[in-house]
């Protein structure tokens, strides 16, 4: 048995609500992954903090209809 993220394995999918205009938010994966280092991204300064947060995995939400961005923190389980 491993530990690992419900949702970056496919057993789990979450449908956040976006608080600025209740459109669907889409789960753009991994924050890691949406900010590695070797990412197109040029505007470093806009990188969100990472709270340190073992045991959870931390994903990236973008609203569908107007780009608002959240975090969410999906805690890992026995998958
Ligand atoms: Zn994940
Ligand atoms: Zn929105």
């Amino acid at each position: 048995m491993e530990i690992g993220c419900p949702v970056c394995n496919g057993l789990l999918s979450i449908g956040e609500v976006c608080k600025n205009c209740q459109g669907v938010m889409e789960d753009m994966g991994r924050i890691e992954d949406y900010y590695n280092p070797y990412s197109p991204y040029e505007e470093q300064d806009k990188i969100p903090q990472l709270a340190e947060s073992p045991g959870n995995c931390i994903h990236l939400f973008a609203c569908t209809n107007c780009n608002e961005e959240q975090q969410v923190a999906i805690p890992l389980e026995k998958i």
